[in-house]
């Protein structure tokens, strides 16, 4: 584990700045300086982890199999890691970071604690000239913003937020000396995927747990269960293949394809099916039938059979009908896995309130008031209300291009690139796995790999040939853009109300920006650009 006492110092000159140590920062200064580059990464964090360092609340977990959730690169990695449950937690997941920056000495090229606050194009040197809070300057010929999609934490747009006189918490900022709410009075506003599984951890310890709910999502089991050793180890005796498979499926997983409509099939045979994926856990359902993200008809009926299993859990009546999700296709949002989450309502310790027919009028140091006047008395109110997803940290670290053109101005209308990796007027400068690329939509540590692979590739191949420079032409982003655009609008993405749109986030276009031709045909079109010179990115 990295001490924070000690920051390394941030060199003054760089081949690549790093902004990011997740599983992006950590593979792409790996890879540079495998490929001899000078490269040196900062984070605000103080120590590794992206997500992981900072998403540490009771019941914080991947929704990605752990034997997928990880990386690929090192076959030495991949036979000395032991994961020890199927969908593995925040600490596990955290101690695999930490082991793969201890195995590979990649704290060395880190400077944590250290927040990233400026990104200004030079355009007579070919330069980025970076600064952060502590001072440091950095002069970088490129700069990748490995700042993952969901690092800037989103608070509701509520009134008197700042009012309340008891604890407040966010989940993606969680206290690292963990919060004790024993004997406490909590409520939970946010029943996406972190409140679904910090609400049944919270309950089994607070006094009284309000869980304040908007809008109710889809949620199917993820049923959790302790690794099977001798499966584990068969997958490592043949992981390059199993993972390659995953490279080249539309998720990114080895999740089963139907071939067939949803609508097509019998009421009982829809049943079977469905039963099957609820007892299996995760979710596969959703690639169970073809139609399922394209038609609302085919999307109902498996969102029926959803409500039917939560009424068949939850015991009052009145609160299994306010938990079953309404007004929005299945699979339109996140899918949510949970543990314990529906049960955890036949507490006598949890009331679940409905603030879309009784809104939160406003935050009170003694709580929060409802439209009606109802008062929830709390000592601890947690947000579990999400993200400024995918561009709130590359807004945040204040981007200037060429021009003097910024990067919010470029993208006021939504983000707009050329694969996702790089966009007009910025050149020299990278995101990974974010807007335009598959993203969130796919097993991200593939994504994230790919795209590290790429772009470092890329900073190679413009040094074997002479090139300082390589700036995205417009009318490839153009083109790229309306692609993606093309390939989302006939899904049900868009009919959901979800971040994935920024829809959580007051003032934000809603740009449904995320790929969606698929993980595997997304590798094929940027492993073509490559095998092509790069078309589409101006080099000189
Ligand atoms: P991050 O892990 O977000 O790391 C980005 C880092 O950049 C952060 O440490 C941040 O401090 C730093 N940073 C940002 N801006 C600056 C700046 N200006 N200066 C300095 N540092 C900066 N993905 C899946 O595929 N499956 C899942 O099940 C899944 N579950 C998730 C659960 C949670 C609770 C969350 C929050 C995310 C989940 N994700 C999941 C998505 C997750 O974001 C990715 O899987 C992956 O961890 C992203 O890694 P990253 O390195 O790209 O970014």
């Amino acid at each position: 584990m990295a001490t924070t006492s000690h920051r390394n110092p941030v060199p003054g000159e760089l081949d690549v700045l790093v902004v990011g140590a997740g599983f992006s920062g950590l593979y792409s200064v790996y890879r540079l300086r495998e490929l001899g580059f000078r490269v040196h990464g900062i984070d605000a964090g103080d120590d590794v982890g992206g997500v992981w360092y900072w998403n540490r609340y009771p019941g914080a977990r991947c929704d990605i199999e752990s034997v997928d959730y990880c990386y690929s690169f090192s076959s030495d990695l991949v036979r000395e890691w032991d994961w020890t449950e199927r969908y593995p937690a925040q600490p596990e997941i955290l101690r695999y970071i930490n082991f793969v920056a201890d195995k590979f000495d990649l704290r060395a090229n880190f400077t944590f604690g250290t927040r990233v606050n400026g990104v200004t194009w030079n355009d007579e040197t070919n330069r980025w000239h970076v600064t952060t809070d502590h001072g440091d300057r950095v002069t970088a010929a490129h700069v990748i913003m490995a700042t993952g999609q969901l690092a800037v934490p989103q608070l509701p747009d509520i009134p008197g937020i700042d009012d309340f006189a008891g604890r407040t918490l966010h989940t993606g900022a969680w206290p690292h000396d963990g919060v004790d709410v024993s004997g406490q009075r909590v409520a939970v506003i946010g029943t996406g995927s972190s409140g679904v599984q910090v609400i049944p951890q919270l309950a089994k310890q607070a006094d009284h747990l309000t869980v304040l709910q908007r809008t109710a999502h889809f949620v199917v089991p993820a049923k959790n269960h302790p690794l099977d050793q001798e499966y584990a180890e068969d997958l490592k005796s043949r992981f390059e293949e199993y993972r390659e498979a995953a490279r080249h499926h539309p998720g990114g997983t080895h999740r089963a394809i139907g071939t067939r409509s949803a609508l097509e099939v019998s009421e009982e045979e829809l049943r079977e099916a469905f039963d099957e994926y609820w007892e299996r856990g995760g979710p596969d359902i959703l690639a169970a039938y073809t139609d399922l993200r394209t038609s609302e008809e085919a999307a109902e009926r498996v969102g029926e059979l959803v409500r039917e299993k939560i009424r068949g859990i939850v015991h009052d009546p009145q609160t299994a009908e306010l938990l079953c999700p309404r007004g929005y296709p299945f699979g339109s949002k996140r899918l949510v896995l949970e543990i314990d989450y529906y049960t955890t309502y036949n507490r006598e310790n949890v009331t679940l309130v409905d603030v879309a027919s009784d809104p939160i009028e406003r935050i009170v140091p003694e709580g929060v008031r409802l439209r009606s006047g109802r008062l929830v008395e709390l000592d601890t109110l947690v947000f579990a209300t999400g993200f400024d997803a995918l561009t709130g940290a590359l807004f945040a670290a204040n981007i200037t291009g060429v021009g003097g053109l910024t990067l919010p101005e470029a993208w006021k209308d939504g983000p707009r690139t050329y694969l996702g990796i790089g966009t007009h007027r910025f050149p020299n400068l990278y995101f990974v796995a974010g807007a335009g690329s598959p993203s969130v939509i796919s097993n991200v540590l593939i994504s994230i790999e790919q795209h590290v692979e790429w772009i470092t590739d890329h900073i190679g191949w413009l040094r074997e040939h002479g090139h300082e420079r390589s700036e995205v032409t417009e009318e490839a982003q153009d083109d790229w853009t309306r692609h993606v655009f093309e390939t989302a609008e006939p899904t049900l993405f868009m009919k959901g109300n979800s971040w994935y749109v920024g829809a959580n986030v007051p003032g934000k276009p809603r740009v449904f920006a995320l790929y969606l031709g698929g993980v595997g045909h997304y590798r094929a079109v940027c492993a073509d650009i490559a095998s092509r010179g790069y078309p589409g990115f101006a080099t000189t």
